[in-house]
C-alpha cells in the first residue's frame, strides 16, 4: 500500500490538488500479447559478480524493480515484458554476430542461469523475447567456417547453401561482400557478419530448430534483427518473413514477433503483409523522428494526424497488427539528449505520447530515469550501465567506455523516493495502461480538432469503449478546451499526466477542461 500511496501522490496536502482520478481503479495484469516492453542490453544492466559485465543473475536481482508481480502496489516499474538484445556466444560486445545459436555467452552466465531468469520473469507475469539475428551470422560460427572450407575446395552444394555464396560478379559493385576462395559471401554489416541464404531449405530447417530450442526453454517470442536486409536479388524478404512467422506459430501458436526495419511506411507496410505481429515504428523515434520533431515545433495536432494515419495504413494490410512504439533504442541517442534543453517535463510528455499510443510500448532501459549519453560518435555511449543508485555508480565497462553520468534526478533509488520523478511518472503511465486495457488494444478511430495546433487529440475505441487522449505540447501555455457532448458525452477524466505532481488534478467542469503546459489527459464517458 505504501507504494500505491506514493504513486498516486495523495499522502499529504491533497486538498489543493484535488482527487487523483486514477485512485480506486483496479489495474489488471496482461495475459495476452499486449505488453509494456523494456529493452535490456544485458551487458550493461546489472553485474552480479563484479567482473565488469552485466549478467543474467544481475537481471534476476533486479526483478523486484521491474515487476513485483502485483499490478496494484509495490515500488516496481511495472513493465510486463522484456526484450533482451542478443545473449548468444559472441566475440563482439553487442553480440549481434552469433557464434552459437544454441547457447548463451558465458560472460552472461549459464543456460541454467538463463532458465532461472525466465522462471523468475514468468512468476511475475513478465514475458521474455530474445533478439534473433536471422540476416547474418558470425564468421566464427563453426557452420560458417565449415562452409568456407567447402567453398575453398570448390564445393558449393553442401554447407555453402546455408549462406549467400556467389561468384563475385553476382553482386552489384556497391554490395558489401567477404571473399572466400574464388567466391564471395554477402556481408552488408561487416566482414565478420556474413549473411544467411534465407531461400535455402537447409537454412529454414536450421531456423526452425533454433526457434524450437528457445521456445522449449520458455521464451515467449523474438525481436527479429535487420529485417530490411532479408531481401536481396533472389530473396523476397516478405515471403521469407511470412514463412518464418508461420513456422514460429506452428511451434508456439501465441508467439510474439517484432521486426526491426528502420525504413519508411511503404516498406513497413509491405512487411506487415507477412502477418508478423509488430514492426518497430522507427519514424516516430529518436531525434529526427516525429515525436521529438513535433514537440520541438509544438505541433501536437500534426503528430496526432501522423499517428492516426500510420495506424490506419498498417491496419489495412494486417488488422491484427500491434504497433510497436518507442522513443529510442540501443542504436540511437538517449531520448534525454534528443530533447536537450527541454528537461524532465519534456521527457514526461514524450513518454505520455508513445506510452498512450495503441500497441506495445518499448522502453529502453534507463529511459525511465532520464539517462543521458555522454557522446554521439559511438553506439557504446547509448549502451552505458543502468544507474540504480547515483551515489554508487556502476562499475561496468562497455566497449572500453565506463563514463556513465548520473541522471539529473538520480538513479532508481533516488527517484523512487521523489514523487515528482520521471520514474514515478513512468510507473503511473504503466498503471493507467493496466487500468484501461483499451489503450493498448484499441484502434485510433479519429482525431478531435480543437482549432489549436499545440493541442493534439485522438479517439481510441475498443469493444464499445471510447477514450479521448489529449496532449498539450505548449511548454508555457495552459489550454482551456470545450468538451461538448458531441465530442464525448458525459466526459470525465480517467487519468491525467502533468509535468509535476504538485499541480492540481484535472477535471471537466461545466463542459470545459483546463490543461496546463506539457500535460496529457485521458477522457472517458462517465458510466451512467
Ligand atoms: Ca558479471
Ligand atoms: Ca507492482
Ligand atoms: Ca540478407
Amino acid at each position: 500500500m505504501v507504494g500505491l500511496l506514493a504513486l498516486t501522490g495523495c499522502g499529504s496536502g491533497g486538498e489543493d490538488k484535488g482527487k487523483d482520478p486514477i485512485s480506486g481503479i483496479e489495474a489488471k495484469a496482461s495475459t495476452d500479447k499486449y505488453r509494456n516492453y523494456y529493452e535490456i542490453f544485458t551487458q550493461s544492466y546489472c553485474d552480479s559478480n563484479g567482473d565488469g559485465v552485466g549478467d543474467f543473475q544481475g537481471i534476476i536481482s533486479e526483478l523486484d524493480y521491474l515487476n513485483d508481480g502485483d499490478p496494484n502496489g509495490g515500488e516496481d516499474l511495472g513493465i510486463d515484458a522484456l526484450w533482451l538484445t542478443p545473449i548468444h556466444p559472441s566475440e563482439s560486445y553487442h553480440k549481434y554476430s552469433v557464434e552459437d545459436y544454441y547457447n548463451v555467452d558465458e560472460s552472461f552466465g549459464t543456460l541454467d542461469d538463463f532458465d532461472k531468469l525466465i522462471d523468475g520473469c514468468h512468476k511475475r507475469g513478465i514475458n521474455v523475447i530474445l533478439d534473433l539475428v536471422l540476416n547474418h551470422i558470425s564468421n566464427k560460427n563453426p557452420l560458417f567456417e565449415e562452409a568456407c572450407e567447402e567453398v575453398r575446395q570448390g564445393k558449393l552444394d553442401g554447407k555453402a547453401q546455408y549462406f549467400e555464396f556467389h561468384k563475385p560478379d553476382y553482386f552489384s559493385a556497391d554490395t558489401q561482400v567477404v571473399e572466400v576462395g574464388d567466391y564471395v559471401c554477402e556481408a552488408n554489416f561487416s566482414d565478420t557478419m556474413p549473411e544467411w541464404n534465407l531461400n535455402s531449405e537447409k537454412t529454414r530447417r536450421e531456423f526452425k530448430k533454433i526457434v524450437k530450442f528457445w521456445v522449449d526453454r520458455g521464451v515467449d517470442g523474438f525481436r527479429l534483427d535487420a529485417v530490411k536486409y532479408f531481401s536481396n536479388k533472389d530473396t523476397d524478404g516478405v515471403e521469407f518473413l511470412k514463412w518464418f512467422v508461420n513456422a514460429c506459430r506452428e511451434i508456439k501458436s501465441d508467439i510474439y514477433l517484432v521486426g526491426e526495419d528502420w525504413s519508411d511506411d511503404s516498406e513497413i507496410k509491405d512487411f506487415y503483409k507477412s502477418g508478423i505481429d509488430s514492426l518497430f515504428a522507427f519514424r516516430f523515434a529518436t531525434s529526427s523522428g516525429d515525436i521529438v520533431q513535433n514537440m520541438s515545433t509544438m505541433s501536437a495536432s500534426t503528430l496526432v494526424k501522423k499517428l492516426a494515419s500510420y495506424d490506419k495504413k498498417m491496419s489495412e494490410v494486417n488488422p491484427d497488427y500491434i504497433n510497436a512504439v518507442f522513443l529510442s533504442n540501443h542504436d540511437q541517442i538517449r531520448i534525454a539528449n534528443a530533447l536537450e534543453g527541454k528537461g524532465v517535463a519534456a521527457e514526461k510528455l514524450a513518454a505520455n505520447v508513445y506510452m498512450l499510443t495503441p500497441g506495445n510500448s518499448f522502453t529502453y532501459y534507463g529511459e525511465e530515469i532520464g539517462m543521458t549519453a555522454p557522446g554521439t560518435n559511438s553506439d557504446k555511449y547509448y549502451r552505458l550501465p543502468m544507474v540504480f543508485d547515483s551515489d554508487e555508480l556502476p562499475d561496468i565497462t562497455v566497449d572500453g567506455a565506463s563514463t556513465v553520468e548520473a541522471p539529473t534526478e538520480g538513479g532508481v533509488k533516488q527517484q523512487l523516493k521523489n514523487d515528482d520523478s520521471l520514474l514515478n511518472h513512468y510507473r503511473r503511465l504503466i498503471t493507467v495502461k493496466l487500468q484501461n486495457p483499451e489503450i493498448s488494444r484499441g484502434k485510433i478511430t479519429g482525431q478531435q480538432d480543437f482549432g489549436d495546433n499545440e493541442v493534439g487529440a485522438y479517439y481510441i475505441e475498443k469493444d464499445g469503449t471510447k477514450l479521448l487522449v489529449i496532449h498539450n505540447f505548449s511548454p508555457e501555455n495552459e489550454k482551456k478546451l470545450s468538451i461538448t457532448d458531441e465530442i464525448l458525452p458525459n466526459a470525465e477524466v480517467r487519468a491525467d499526466f502533468l509535468g509535476s505532481v504538485k499541480q492540481k488534478h484535472l477535471s471537466v467542469k461545466d463542459g470545459t477542461i483546463t490543461m496546463p503546459a506539457y500535460s496529457s489527459v485521458i477522457l472517458k464517458s462517465a458510466e451512467s
